[in-house]
């Protein structure tokens, strides 16, 4: 071992034991999104620096030290994404699709961060992201947090996680509310960490946000931005929270959540739950139309949210999801030249009959009791069995892996219709 190279920390393979759950919950979200009009859209992988410093904010902990940022061999300054918010504006920017236009869309991939990885925190993992653009009211607002209800409904998780609410107000607004958060804190300077010393003056909002337990009665006896909204944010968020108690979503209003980012205005939300530890956010979003403006383009709205799905398996997991799917249904023995020949076309042909048929030939030869022993092993529920008997008698036999029944020599007709059910 000591000459093998191995992945980089934080960064994991998902092998093929685990991928049919990942696809099993991909196609849930697929259809969940389908039923909503969503479009999907594909996105690069490594966007210019600028970009992410731009639309995340410098005093982030993203920008200060999560981002894969390398220079290419032109001496352009490039990231590995560290999310997905940015690249889709900058797409749809660049393609004029915000013109007069509404927009309901979806990514799914890797983004990049360097943290430290534990339990739900990797430097590489997968984010479904969903972003709607050009609609000002609640409803979008509302209707992105029940599109996100029904995946859990879907995954029968609904009862394990809690939609956690809250307000960020216009910039304006918050402008206000920055000055009486500064003031409080520098009342009692002594209390804050070093992060929350550098960003008192840079960026006081991201000290509610801190995760150091020390720090957690200063930051909850903090004055609430929730306190200082005007009328027309006020009314957007009764219009949020009406939507929501009239189709009985249940939410914790949650005057703490500022949300990492520092691109959002009025709603931000994000989906909690305790099975995860520290790392219990699943789902988190909200508004962000000054982003927009940000990035050059026309004033626009814009609500979303980003899903991690690593942690969205792992909650699955422990909520003890047992969905297995079979690899293969039926395992081709193939004993003999003669076999070997005539199996690739009978393989062939009961693809051709039954495109639904996960069917796996044997290759490579070898006796009739190892080739069986694989069968088992495949998980199949069928070994279909050539020999040159078999061959010349244009039949094939059928072993039953699963259950008691007789072995069968059947016609390759009756085959197929036995394999059909
Ligand atoms: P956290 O507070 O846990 O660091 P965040 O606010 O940085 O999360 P977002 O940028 O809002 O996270 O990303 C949306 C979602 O992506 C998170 O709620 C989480 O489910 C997932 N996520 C974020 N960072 C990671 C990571 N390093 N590893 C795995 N999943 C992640
Ligand atoms: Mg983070």
């Amino acid at each position: 071992m000591a000459n093998t190279i191995q992945a980089i920390r934080g960064m994991h393979d998902v092998l093929p034991t685990q991928t049919p759950k990942w696809q099993f919950v991909e196609q849930q979200l697929r259809e969940v999104l389908a039923a909503y009009g969503y479009s999907e859209i594909r996105l690069p992988i490594v966007e210019k620096t600028e970009l992410f410093k731009r639309s995340i904010g410098e005093v982030t902990d993203i920008v200060e030290k999560e981002m894969y940022t390398f220079n290419d061999r032109n001496e352009d300054s490039l990231t590995l994404r560290p999310e997905g918010t940015a690249g889709c504006l900058r797409a749809c920017l660049e393609h004029g699709l915000l013109h007069n236009q509404v927009h309901r869309l979806w990514y799914y991939g890797q983004m990049f961060r360097y943290e430290r990885p534990q339990k739900g925190r990797y430097r590489q993992f997968i984010q479904l992201g969903v972003e709607t653009y050009g609609m000002a009211s609640a409803d979008i607002d509302a209707e992105l947090i029940l599109l996100s209800h029904r995946f859990w409904q879907r995954l029968g998780i609904q009862d394990k996680v809690e939609l956690q609410l809250n307000s960020l107000g216009t910039i304006e607004e918050r402008a206000v509310y920055r000055d009486k958060l500064i003031s409080y804190f520098e009342q009692q300077p002594e209390l804050l960490d070093e992060d929350s010393q550098r960003r008192l003056h840079k960026n006081p909002l991201r000290i509610l946000d801190t995760k150091n337990p020390a720090m957690k009665v200063l930051v909850e006896n903090a004055p609430s931005l929730i306190d200082f909204l005007g009328e027309e944010s006020k009314a957007h968020f009764e219009t949020l929270t009406s939507r929501l108690t009239a189709l009985n979503i249940a939410y914790t209003l949650n005057p703490r959540l500022v949300r990492g980012l520092d691109y959002y205005s009025k709603t931000v939300f994000e989906w909690v739950t305790t099975e995860l530890g520290s790392q219990g956010t699943i789902c988190a979003g909200g508004r962000y139309d000054g982003l927009i403006e940000q990035l050059g383009g026309k004033a626009n709205h814009a609500v979303g949210f980003a899903m991690g799905m690593e942690r969205l398996l792992l909650l699955l997991e422990a909520c003890g999801d047992t969905t297995a799917v079979k690899p293969v249904d039926a395992y081709l023995i193939l004993v003999g030249d003669v076999a070997e020949k005539a199996g690739l076309v009978l393989a062939e042909k009961l693809r051709d009959a039954l495109p639904q048929l996960k069917l796996q030939m044997h290759c490579g030869g070898g006796s009739f009791k190892s080739q069986f022993k694989k069968a088992d092993k495949s998980g199949a529920d069928y070994a279909l069995i050539l020999g040159e008997d078999e061959v010349n008698n244009d039949v094939v036999g059928v072993k039953f892996l699963r259950t008691q029944d007789e072995q069968q020599t059947l016609s390759q007709a009756a085959l197929i219709s036995l394999l059909n059910k």
